[in-house]
């Protein structure tokens, strides 16, 4: 079976930065032990278990704030690149543990743009993924009440801010562009006067041009990364709706079923930025060693 191998794919900056400092806080021993993560440094299991390794451990589950009552006292915590929001900060802090902040630089971006906003009166309308970490991190940034989610289109007639009021639309950075462009267009209808952020960072908008751009010459894009991995999952769509061509989420070569490709001369592969290169390799491999199977 033809692969094409779509670039770019894989590990963006901010994850690479992120692992890094995970890794160097677990190999200095003069950081108070144990070591936690507040929830998956990136959102890929793979990357999880590795830096179990080095003897971090990762706190997972719905609420940052929770999570940092597991932590013990004198211990050290790791912010994830997904970013954090200043109430989880200060309670670490209140709490004496150590901290160290993987924030991806994207992210800080974002969470800058909403403090100055919030300081100037504005109301936020944050377009974005429910129960995800960076939205939370990011509104957070937001007195109650002054910032709001929008997950889809349908939930624009919700926002509850007048049209007289100052209104600042912002983007979750892994979003589908294409997506997104609707629900800001359907913001827009209703606030006319809304200023709008579109913070989807230049890794996500290139991956998933690239893979809408070689889906025109393949049968069909599998896409590596974890279930959780938002811009993986919006990868998938994109190249569905946008690139019209049927693709498929896997985790590595174990979810890969050889009936999909019944039918399938090239196959593109492309991968989450929170993807590890050597599963995407692992994928690759597997596919091209499929015989093709085009039906008489
Ligand atoms: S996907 Fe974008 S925002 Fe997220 S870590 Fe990578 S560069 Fe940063």
């Amino acid at each position: 079976m033809d692969v094409l191998k779509i670039h770019p794919r894989g590990y963006c900056y901010g994850v690479v930065d992120a692992i890094t400092m995970a890794k160097r806080v677990a190999q200095d021993p003069h950081v108070p032990r144990p070591i936690y993560i507040l929830g998956q440094i990136v959102h890929n299991q793979h990357t999880v278990l590795e830096l179990e390794h080095y003897g971090i451990t990762t706190l997972d589950g719905a609420s940052r704030l929770d999570l940092l009552d597991q932590v013990p006292d004198g211990a050290t915590v790791i912010f994830t690149a997904h970013g954090i929001s200043p109430s989880v900060k200060a309670k670490a802090r209140e709490r004496g543990l150590t901290c160290f902040d993987a924030t991806c630089p994207d992210v800080t971006k974002t969470h800058t743009l909403i403090q100055e906003r919030i300081r100037e009166g504005y109301a936020i309308v944050y377009i974005g993924t429910r129960d995800h970490p960076e939205p939370e991190g990011a509104m957070g940034e937001a007195p109650a009440g002054r910032a709001f989610l929008v997950t889809r289109l349908d939930d624009v007639a919700q926002v509850p801010f007048t049209p007289e009021e100052k209104i600042a639309i912002v983007t979750q950075t892994t979003l589908s562009q294409w997506d997104t462009a609707s629900i800001i267009q359907g913001l827009l209808e209703r606030y006319p006067q809304a200023e709008v952020h579109n913070e989807i960072c230049m890794a996500t908008q290139l991956r998933q041009e690239a893979a809408v751009k070689s889906a025109d010459e393949v049968d069909m894009v599998v896409v590596v990364g974890d279930r959780r991995s938002n811009n993986s999952n919006r990868l998938v769509e994109v190249v569905e709706k946008i690139g019209h061509k049927p693709s498929v989420r896997v985790e590595s070569a174990h979810d890969l079923k050889p009936e999909w490709f019944e039918g399938v001369a090239t196959v593109g592969v492309t991968a989450g930025s929170s993807t590890p290169s050597r599963i995407t390799r692992d994928v690759i491999k597997a596919i091209e060693s499929f015989p093709v199977k085009i039906p008489e």
